[in-house]
């Protein structure tokens, strides 16, 4: 039977009473759960450790969600060394069979939906939708990954040369570390893991230490799957005190890391010391931070531009990677923008992810401290003119956020806060509106408002950007139809969920042999 078109998971409508008693009744079956203690695993064995992690609902920091191993040097050494044994292996798997393991994978996510959205919300403080968006496009992910290795699989295109018969064939590269974010938990963890499994690669994940409980929910995901045992192998554990580990080991071959630039940037530096044994240069795939920008010209349709910065800025508090965090305001309409976007956001209410408002908790207290840390930077950079308290002491509460008159090269206007901190800019022009949202060390997501023709074509050629929207907001990326990441300091230059994607864990053979 042929494997059916790819197609985006449809996102779950909350308005609808059966989905809401759904979520509201997994939250509750997630609560009774609270506390419990999950394994580390290599080659399926469970491993525990003195040393415990937690993790901590950002609503309700007093509440440990669930309790984690924290992995050793020693422990991260011996996951690479298992992973290389079942490599050998693993590789030689069809990869056929390893697409079929994917897409059971995505039905048995659409079976646990409502649970793995529930621990979620629980462990990273994201509301109904937001919780839901993120595990469609894990099943999205799996979907189209599986559907990807069938197409690398099959014969390659080659010019034809007198006398031989060559062939082409994508091979896999070894043992490789993954190391995805909390910010989308379930998502870009589902999405690099699987894509490295699915090209015949064993993994150590390394889950984030805000969000391990999502790591082990797809580790059981996997296993029900069918997946061999050592090649996933689910190891937490401080990324400053094991990641050193993971990432300098000679065995390591490939790092696919999603995070910070600081932590993106030491990763390749330290991936490209070479070690005493290593066969190879490691490839490193990371994709790292934001500082995104919406223009909003004089031509634009301020109702929609409004929306767009508002969704954009706050959805799960600011805290993605392609979030607005600068709206670069035309200055015919910019006191018009502010006085409607100061409204729009007048209406989002603050407080539990587990009550689904609209604005949920920052999620730890490091991001608590650190953006409450920007916004006393930005009082003095702009005018505040909305928001800038926290609010409430039961979670990582603090209310979304507006500085306006903030000058491009103000330290708001520059650098990654990852929170509900939006900057306003005042351009002169639609050119001084370009220039402006070029002028960080980033490149990932941008949006421009506008109905003129010319501006949208003259952007297309100038804003650098990976992901460029016109007249929508500059989040949301769907697999399939929005490969997605970004140029300069946000990256590699990969695009997760489109078709280059695969190709950076795998490496071409050819062959060729003399016919007569
Ligand atoms: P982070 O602090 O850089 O952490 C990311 C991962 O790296 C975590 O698993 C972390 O483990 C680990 N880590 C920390 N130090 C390490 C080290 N020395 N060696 C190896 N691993 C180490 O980033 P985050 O706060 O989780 O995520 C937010 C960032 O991700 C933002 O900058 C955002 O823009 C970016 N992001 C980018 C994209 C994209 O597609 N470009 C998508 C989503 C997010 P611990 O948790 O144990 O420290
Ligand atoms: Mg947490």
């Amino acid at each position: 039977m042929s494997t059916p078109k790819f197609k985006n998971e449809p996102i779950l409508d909350f308005s609808d009473k059966k989905n809401l008693s759904k979520i509201q009744k997994a939250l509750e079956q997630v609560e009774s759960k609270f506390g419990q203690e999950y394994p580390l695993i290599i080659n399926g064995e469970k491993i525990h450790t003195d040393a415990k992690l937690k993790s901590i609902n950002p609503s309700k920091k007093g509440q440990v969600v669930s309790v984690f191993q924290k992995a050793t040097k020693e422990l991260a050494e011996k996951a690479i060394l298992e992973a290389i044994k079942v490599f050998n292996k693993w590789k030689n798997v069809p990869p056929k069979k390893r697409a079929k393991i994917l897409f059971k994978a995505a039905n048995i996510v659409r079976r646990r939906r409502f649970e793995i959205n529930a621990w979620m919300i629980s462990e990273v403080g994201k509301n109904y939708v937001e919780a839901d968006a993120d595990t469609a496009e894990a099943i999205d992910f799996l979907e189209f990954y599986g559907r990807e290795i069938l197409r690398y699989s099959k014969k390659q295109p080659l010019t034809k040369v007198k006398g031989e018969d060559n062939e082409l064939v994508y091979i896999p590269l070894g043992a490789g570390v993954v190391i995805p974010p909390w910010n989308f938990p379930f998502a870009i963890l589902v999405g690099m893991t699987s894509a490295a499994i699915v090209t015949g690669n064993t993994v150590v994940l390394k889950p984030s230490s805000d969000s391990p409980m999502m790591g082990w929910l797809f580790y059981e995901v996997m296993e029900e799957a069918g997946l061999p045992k050592g090649v996933l192998n689910f190891v937490p554990g401080s990324g400053s005190e094991v990641g050193d580990t993971l990432v300098s080991h000679p065995k390591t071959r490939f790092i696919a890391f999603t995070g910070s630039k600081e932590v993106g940037l030491h990763i390749n530096q330290l991936a490209a010391q070479h070690q005493p044994g290593q066969f190879w240069i490691k490839r490193v795939i990371a994709e790292m931070g934001g500082k995104d920008s919406i223009i909003v010209d004089d031509e634009a349709n301020l109702t929609d531009a409004v929306n767009g910065v508002v969704t954009s800025a706050f959805g799960f508090q600011g805290q993605k990677c392609s979030a607005c965090s600068r709206a670069i305001v035309n200055e015919k309409v910019y006191d018009k923008f502010i006085d409607m976007l100061k409204e729009k956001v007048g209406q989002l209410k603050v407080g539990p992810a587990k009550e689904n408002y609209p604005v949920g908790p920052v999620v730890s207290s490091n991001a608590y401290n650190s953006i409450l840390s920007y916004i006393e930077i930005g009082k003095t950079e702009g005018r505040l003119i909305y928001g800038g308290n926290p609010c409430g002491d039961e979670g990582f509460y603090i209310e979304p956020t507006i500085i306006i008159d903030v000058e491009p090269n103000a330290r708001i206007s520059l650098e990654e806060i990852f929170g509900p901190v939006l900057a306003v800019l005042k351009a002169k022009d639609f050119n001084h509106a370009l220039e402006i949202a070029n002028n960080t060390e980033f490149g990932l997501t941008g949006s421009v408002y506008t109905t003129n023709k010319k501006k949208i074509k003259r952007a297309k050629e100038e804003f650098y950007v990976g992901n460029l929207y016109f007249n929508r907001k500059c989040t949301g990326a769907l697999v399939g139809g929005h490969p997605f990441g970004g140029f300069n300091m946000s990256g590699t230059d990969s695009k997760a969920g489109g078709r280059d994607y695969l190709l950076l864990f795998m490496q071409a053979k050819l062959w060729s042999e003399k016919i007569n």
